[in-house]
């Protein structure tokens, strides 16, 4: 094996074995382009020594050679006391990872070196200058010293010299940096700063390979799900310096706006300074555009540079670059992060340069991206710009709210009642806070990040969240809050977060609706020119992906309205009807009264109550739906959902009975709520159980769903009625409900004289069900898998309460990365959905199968449903778009 590799010696596709800064390093030199001579250390290097605790053998030799090679190179020895080679150490594992070292510069100085760089560079304070960053990186990364005690000593000198930055400080000064500096590293580590050139390398190399382990790291890696044995690759680098007078400096670059997408030059530069400056934000920076006047030559060649990139990596990329006096190095490049709408636009504009095509530009956006720009956001033309910014914490869950700044969750619910909009502002969110979270338009915390309660249950609810705005004060007591510079928002006060940058602003900032939601409800919209670009960009993608998706797209709906919509985002038929909606309002007295019928007589008077109306649902939800697919499912929660709370109820008869005043109808009610008690409603009396223990429920359904069929094709039309049962368990309840449908659709068709072509099939929504799936196919025409009650039934996560009360923790000790819930586990609900549909295949082969839990609009899940072979997914009406985006991505 070869544990180190020349930058001539790799390629951009090596990023296993090289990291990916190592790879893209190798490709810009064999592209001829300048960058600084150096060599990468293998991930397979990192992996030896972390499973054995000692570098292999091999790797000290092929350093040494390598070193030796890069010494001749440029005639001068690392760390040699007249004229050093200095070099970096830079980690860089496949993915970019936080939480692992970083850099350490200007490896090979020492006490004596420092004279001879001093010497060569003829710039003595630069030479000390290098010295002191040496220690204090050194110090800090490789040897773990708590940083805050270099800085501040850092300080301490500046303000002794009255020094606004460190460049005031001379190179006396900098000399008794460094002396203070060695003193703490002696003092931390009992040995004094390394003087070994060579030592200074090992070690540094030893830490990357180490940061690998450390805690951040692994608990990124977690959540990410990256395999904990990919290692990362160690890069040597012969150091460049921006820091050598006006005539050098550093920047960065990017081929493309990665806000907007547009073409243009951007990017920062920062004269007369080393990298870590400007990640410092010690002085300020110019935009690159500014480098044409300080140094034509060097910008000219960037911009020559910057072309071949982008024609070669086909895409963005950003860049690192040094110029050091007047020669331009690369130091760094890499496909560029790029906000959602860039990503769009930059797809469609590589399409038309010919350097991509549409299957490629498929793959260059995703499913999370497009609903990012389907929420509602602040005007960036409008109001924006003149947008009081008092804050900024974590873009926890996007979109843009608007209201009034309340500090409790009574206060929430208790305004936002009166018709108040309100912004629920805490230090951080419990269990407790849920129903002012519903309440709220938005969560604003001043503690917790994205995995935080406030973070992870906003996301849930599809509520915008900022949350981890540290430098806000969160005043409960006082109810205000209060902004660093001193300024204070009370309760009532507006406020404006928004979810997409984390910014917090005081007053009202105007909303405007997304674009891309005006073009798929097919309204046009009079926008600046960058809506428009973006909508077609969308466009296009949209259509490429509708041309290559296998899985077809339905909508979880249960009236006109959303039906219609979900039709104009795309929707091939609805997956899912849940009745029980359609028994809401003042139709619920209607089921109570089913539920309270003591006799035959009056439960067939609330039946025939109830039939019309629900008929007459289904007239109107098949004609939106008219000629495509509408799985209607018969009633599924338990009874309970139907009756007053027990609690309420109790309280009101026993206060009626204080008064001898209790009526009758409260009495048998209660009587019936105690009867349908359950300690686990969602363990038990619902699903196929009611249809099978309350008489003609479901033949009312059924005769409905017939009827309005019946009625639909007298009238014209196509409806293509699904009958689905619920919370199905085992194949003979499928075989009761069958056959007394059977008997009320023969009976309508016959009176009709229509053929309804009505099919019955099941939701796979419980492990028992999965595993019997051959037997149930015996008995359906379709399976639709429920994978929210099969998430909760096989993990026994109780869905309505686990995301609120332990998720959090899981979340944060990595046990997930994402909710099973939003993202279908895979290894255990999804390998049951996988057997499922083979076994049901198996018994019959042109079963029909779908998903209609939450996971249908879930981009991750939408690969793993085409990948298991099903024919659609089902979701909400919003994440309709999204999903015909994944599941084209998935085909293409
Ligand atoms: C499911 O369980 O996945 C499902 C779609 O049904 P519901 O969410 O209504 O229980
Ligand atoms: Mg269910």
């Amino acid at each position: 094996r070869k544990f180190v590799y020349d930058f001539s010696e790799g390629n951009k596709d090596l990023k296993d074995l090289l990291g990916g800064k190592g790879a893209n390093l190798a490709e810009m030199t064999n592209l001829g382009l300048p960058v600084p001579p150096g060599f990468t250390i293998t991930t397979e290097a990192c992996k030896a020594y972390l499973e054995s605790g000692e570098a292999p053998a091999a790797l000290r030799d092929e350093v040494s050679g390598h070193l030796a090679a890069l010494e001749e190179r440029m005639a001068k020895k690392l760390g040699q006391a007249d004229d050093p080679l200095l070099v970096s150490v830079r980690s860089g594992a496949k993915f970019s990872m936080p939480g692992m070292m970083d850099t350490v510069l200007n490896i090979g100085l020492s006490d004596e070196s420092v004279h001879g760089l001093a010497a060569q560079s003829g710039d003595e304070r630069f030479a000390w200058d290098s010295y002191r960053r040496l220690i204090q990186m050194f110090g800090d990364t490789v040897l773990g010293i708590d940083g805050e005690r270099f800085s501040e000593t850092l300080d301490e000198v500046k303000s002794a010299r009255a020094a606004v930055t460190d460049v005031d400080l001379t190179a006396d000064d900098l000399k008794e940096l460094v002396q203070k500096f060695k003193a703490i590293v002696s003092e931390e580590t009992g040995r004094d700063f390394p003087q070994d050139p060579r030592e200074q390398m090992d070690l540094a190399v030893r830490a990357v390979f180490d940061s690998w382990n450390g805690s951040r790291a692994r608990l990124y890696r977690r959540q990410e799900r990256i395999p904990h044995d990919l290692g990362t690759a160690v890069n040597i680098c012969s150091m460049v310096f921006g820091n050598l007078g006006p005539d050098s400096g550093t920047g960065v670059a990017f081929t493309r706006d990665p806000a907007s997408g547009q073409q243009g030059v951007y990017g920062d530069y920062l004269q007369n300074a080393q990298g870590e400056d400007v990640v410092a934000g010690i002085r300020n920076t110019v935009p690159l555009a500014d480098l044409e006047q300080l140094d034509k030559a060097s910008y000219d060649q960037l911009m020559q540079i910057m072309e071949t990139l982008e024609n070669h990596y086909r895409d963005l990329c950003d860049i690192e670059f040094t110029i050091e006096r007047g020669k331009l190095w690369m130091l760094q490049t890499r496909v560029g992060k790029r906000t959602a709408a860039a990503a769009f636009r930059i797809a469609t504009q590589l399409v038309d340069q010919g350097l991509i095509d549409e299957a490629e530009a498929l793959q260059r956006v995703n499913g999370t991206q497009l609903a990012q720009l389907m929420f509602p956001r602040f005007d960036s033309n409008g109001g924006l710009k003149g947008a009081d910014q008092i804050g900024w914490g974590i873009a926890a869950s996007p979109g843009a709210a608007v209201g009034k700044a309340v500090f409790d969750s009574y206060t929430a619910i208790k305004w936002s009642r009166s018709g108040e909009k309100v912004i629920l502002i805490r230090r951080e969110t419990n269990p407790d806070d849920l129903d002012g979270m519903l309440a709220a338009e938005g969560i604003l915390t001043s503690r917790g990040g994205k995995t935080s309660h406030a973070a992870v249950v906003a996301r849930g609810m599809g509520k915008t969240c900022v949350c981890g705005a540290e430098e806000l004060e969160v005043d409960t007591k006082r109810r205000c809050l209060k902004s660093q510079d001193g300024r204070i928002v009370e309760e009532g006060d507006v406020v404006s977060i928004d979810g997409s940058t984390g910014k917090v602003y005081a007053g009202e900032v105007p909303v405007v609706p997304s674009p891309v939601v005006e073009y798929f409800e097919g309204r046009t919209h009079a926008g600046a020119d960058e809506a428009d670009e973006l909508v077609q960009a969308v466009h296009r993608i949209m259509a490429y992906a509708d041309r290559v998706r296998r899985l077809r797209v339905r909508a979880n709906a249960d009236n006109a309205e959303d039906a219609a919509r979900a039709r104009r985002f795309g929707a091939q038929g609805i997956g899912l009807c849940r009745t029980e909606h359609m028994f809401l309002g003042e139709r619920r007295e209607l089921v109570e009264r089913l539920i309270l019928a003591d006799t035959e007589e009056e439960r067939e008077r609330a039946l025939g109550a109830l039939l019309p109306l629900q008929q007459g649902d289904f007239v109107e939800l098949f004609e939106s739906m008219d000629g495509l697919p509408v799985t209607v499912r018969l009633l599924d929660p338990p009874l309970h959902e139907f009756l007053p709370d027990i609690t309420e109820l109790s309280v009101r008869v026993a206060l009626a009975e204080s008064r001898k005043d209790a009526n009758e109808n409260d009495l048998r009610l209660l009587q019936a709520v105690h009867r349908l008690h359950e300690q686990n409603p969602m363990l038990g009396l619902r699903g196929v159980r009611l249809g099978l223990v309350i008489p003609g429920l479901f033949t009312m359904q059924i005769r409905a769903i017939a009827e309005a069929a019946a009625a639909r094709k007298a009238g014209g039309g196509d409806p293509r009625a699904e009958i689905m049962i619920p919370l199905v368990g085992t194949v003979q309840e499928l075989e009761l409900v069958r056959e007394e449908a059977e008997q009320v659709i023969t009976e309508v068709e016959q009176r009709h004289n229509v053929e309804l072509g009505l099919t019955l099939g099941t939701m796979i929504e419980l492990p028992r069900a999965a595993l019997t799936a051959d037997q149930l196919a015996e008995c359906a025409d379709f399976f639709s898998f429920g994978t929210n009650d099969l998430t909760q039934t096989v993990w026994a996560f109780s869905r309505d309460d686990v995301e609120a009360s332990f998720f959090t923790a899981y979340l944060e000790k990595g046990i997930f990365g994402v909710s099973p819930f939003e993202t279908i586990d895979k290894d255990g609900v999804g390998a049951l959905v996988r057997s499922a549909a083979e076994a049901g295949r198996a018994t019959r082969p042109d079963l029909k199968l779908g998903v209609c839990g939450e996971h249908g609009g879930d981009p991750e899940s939408v690969h793993f449903f085409h990948e298991v072979g099903l024919d659609y997914v089902s979701c909400s009406p919003f994440r309709i778009p999204v999903a015909r985006l994944e599941a084209g991505r998935a085909a293409a």
